[in-house]
């Protein structure tokens, strides 16, 4: 388990934002005001949580370790559907397992990423191997499946089983660094000082700290949205530091947009989309025809088959890795 997860909370947070003197303290500036905060962003939980079926009473750990894999850079709404086959395809980790990876980055669909389907594929295995086919408990050993990352382990240990565990998504970072530090954005990838923020706002009571890591992760992606926070919807809107300061523009270097049209990875999109579709191997003049550019085509291939989803054969054919 990560020492920060086991910091004592909710002390008094440090916050180093420019926020001015306000009439309403910033949340989070005392214990006191970091349990009102935690009251506030649960209850607001409690009457606007979306009904998905990984939160449901009858979800199991792996519904939600399926779920964490696929959310991880595809919205909901997309996600929905995928999980349900793969829940009923797949309703245990070791139904998986005993498939080929290839099925996995076939029924993985069109989310996207399709590495991702590789990476639970490979946990799944694990979890059949080493942990009697129960996705486990404890963070240490979520951690240590192959493809599982710290925000996955934390996720995992924290909405299936309950445990107190920071679990800092892009949604969460977007609230605190609004709500707590008063700035429109956090940085581009995750500090120790965001981390040191969500370990001492993490309630000390574990259940209560389950339920704060679901709450403030649909905060960020229901109210504190990126482009449009809905503040006179938000729970905490009266001691948002953000808010509170004005709402001040964001001053840190430009934003990345990420754009799809014409780059490889929509051309790895296609090559692997064809793949998907047929029941067998697929010849190379089936890909050659998916993208006129043979340069960038050949890139693209080269590249799914260096990250093991796609398996070249004799004579030119490739397919699914088996
Ligand atoms: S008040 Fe607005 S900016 Fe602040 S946390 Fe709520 S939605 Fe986000």
């Amino acid at each position: 388990m990560s020492p920060q997860l086991r910091d004592p909370a909710p002390a008094a947070v440090t916050v180093t934002s420019t926020v001015p003197a306000a009439p309403v303290a910033p949340v989070a500036a005392t214990a006191a005001a970091a349990a009102e905060l935690h009251d506030l962003v649960i209850d607001w939980f409690g009457a606007n949580a979306r009904d998905l079926p990984w939160r449901r009473p009858d979800a199991g750990p792996w519904s939600v370790m399926v779920s964490e894999f696929m959310l991880q850079q595809t919205p909901v709404s997309r996600v929905l559907p995928v999980h349900a086959q793969w829940l009923e395809r797949w309703p245990r980790p070791a139904d998986l397992a005993v498939e080929s990876p290839g099925e996995a980055v076939r029924a993985w669909g069109r989310l996207g990423y399709p590495r991702r389907a590789l990476r639970l594929h490979a946990a799944a295995t694990a979890i059949a191997q080493r942990h009697g086919g129960e996705v486990p408990r404890e963070h240490a050993d979520l951690l240590a499946l192959p493809g599982v990352g710290e925000y996955t382990a934390a996720a995992v240990a924290s909405f299936a089983y309950g445990r107190r565990h920071v679990v800092l998504d892009t949604n969460v970072r977007r609230v605190f660094a609004r709500a707590v530090t008063g700035v429109e954005y956090p940085p581009g990838a995750t500090t120790a000082a965001e981390r040191r923020t969500a370990a001492a706002l993490l309630p000390a009571d574990e259940a209560t700290a389950a339920r704060w890591a679901a709450a403030t992760m649909e905060l960020g992606a229901l109210v504190c949205t990126a482009r449009s926070p809905k503040c006179g919807a938000c729970p905490v809107a009266a001691r948002c530091a953000w808010r509170l300061a004005g709402s001040p523009p964001h001053a840190g270097p430009p934003r990345r947009t990420q754009s799809y049209a014409g780059t490889d990875r929509q051309v790895r999109g296609r090559l692997l989309a064809a793949l998907r579709a047929s029941p067998g191997p697929v010849p190379q003049s089936t890909l050659d025809a998916l993208w006129s550019d043979p340069v960038q085509r050949a890139r693209a291939l080269d590249g799914l088959v260096a990250d093991g989803l796609v398996e070249p054969l004799a004579n030119g054919v490739y397919r699914l890795p088996g």
